[in-house]
């Protein structure tokens, strides 16, 4: 028997997952996460990180090994077999995502290294989002910044794509004009059509669009400046945009959404409102960009599980006629509005792991 891993590289952390494969389809066997790379307590590297994996994985005999790299740039659009022209490229992406593609390619040669002569697959999380009109990738700014790589790229494509075929699955018509809301410590908002991405809102960088965990989201740029202008070096503003802002900036508390969600403090409170602020303008920004809306998805671990959450963003979207039914319980295909919604929505788990495999399966 054969087996996949699919390995997701961080700065501090390596996340994993470990399918069978069969005939037709990928089974999901386990998944794991090492932790606390290059601290006093974790292992030294990604390399000794991924000695740590393969101690839990035993005999499984990987033949296939698929990756997720956060930036594609614009060349990839689509899952590709990882070469040392690849690899190459994938690194000289690292500007573009500083705090991520570094740790995605230092995965991706510890992987090489670990399992010599396998092959190794990357699915890039812009990838999916490549097909949204020019005008969606563009900043008001001057051509030639579009042409050196300044433009919209969007992020959580995986995510996106693994919702995307759920929805297949389940028949929602290729018509269909669907916003999906990824909530975790990364959130971002996806509009699409035919399983298509028509816009986002990350952009440039998983920075922008709606506030998250610990990184602000939508910000005036002119912000960047002043702090400039102040005299913070770019490592400093780098720091507080990414983590130390967001839902643990406002709140001065957590980053958890859990954890605001059970205070009573002043600013938990704030934090959660203007996330929900957030999300419903964002929401319609998505809808408008659709030129309306059929069906709206929570995805990821806010989005799938907190009723909460759900409920105050459905009352701040009554306006466009979505109405969740009372006390909604998922149920197998997930919808939670009531009958008389003008907008259905639903709740489905993402499975970024599970479409890595796919990719991998099929490429190797
Ligand atoms: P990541 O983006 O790191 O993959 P997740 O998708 O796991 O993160 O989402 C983590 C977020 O989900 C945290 O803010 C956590 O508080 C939130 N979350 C998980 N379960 C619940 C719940 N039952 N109610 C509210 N928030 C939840």
């Amino acid at each position: 028997m054969s087996h996949l891993l699919t390995l997701n590289a961080g700065s501090s952390s390596i996340k994993y997952a470990l399918f069978e494969r069969q005939a037709m389809a990928v089974a999901p066997v386990l998944t794991g996460q090492v932790e606390g790379i290059a601290t006093a307590t974790g292992p030294a590297s990604h390399a000794d990180a991924l000695g740590t994996v393969m101690r839990v994985i035993g005999a499984a005999r990987v033949t296939a090994v698929g990756h997720r790299i956060v930036h594609g740039g614009t060349g990839f659009d689509h899952p590709v077999l990882v070469d040392d022209g690849v690899l190459a490229q994938i690194e000289a992406l690292g500007p573009l995502a500083p705090l991520h593609q570094p740790h995605n390619a230092a995965g991706v040669r510890a992987a090489r290294t670990a399992f010599p002569g396998v092959p190794q697959v990357a699915c890039f999380d812009t990838a999916f989002h490549r097909a949204m009109p020019t005008l969606n990738q563009r900043f008001a700014l001057p051509r030639a910044l579009h042409e050196a790589g300044v433009r919209r790229y969007g992020f959580h494509g995986l995510s996106y794509e693994s919702i995307a075929a759920q929805l297949a699955g389940l028949g929602v018509p290729d018509e269909a004009r669907v916003v999906v809301a990824h909530l975790g410590n990364g959130a971002s908002m996806c509009a699409m059509r035919g399983g298509r991405s028509v816009a986002t809102t990350m952009s440039f960088s998983p920075l922008d669009g709606l506030p998250m965990g610990t990184r602000c989201g939508r910000l005036d740029a002119a912000v960047v400046l002043h702090l400039l202008d102040q005299g913070r070096s770019s490592a400093e503003i780098a720091r507080l945009l990414y983590r130390e802002s967001g839902l643990l900036g406002l709140s001065g508390l957590s980053s958890d959404m859990r954890t605001l969600l059970a205070s009573d403090s002043a600013d938990a409170v704030m934090a959660v409102d203007y996330f929900i602020e957030h999300l419903a303008r964002e929401l319609a920004g998505m809808a408008a960009a659709l030129r309306g809306i059929d069906l709206l998805v929570f995805t990821g671990g806010i989005g799938e599980n907190s009723a909460v959450v759900r409920e105050r963003v459905a009352q701040a979207a009554a306006w466009m006629g979505l109405r969740l039914s009372e006390g909604a319980s998922t149920g197998a295909t997930g919808v939670l509005s009531s009958t008389d919604s003008a907008v259905q929505v639903r709740v489905l788990r993402t499975d970024e792991e599970a479409v890595i495999a796919r990719h991998t399966a099929r490429l190797t």
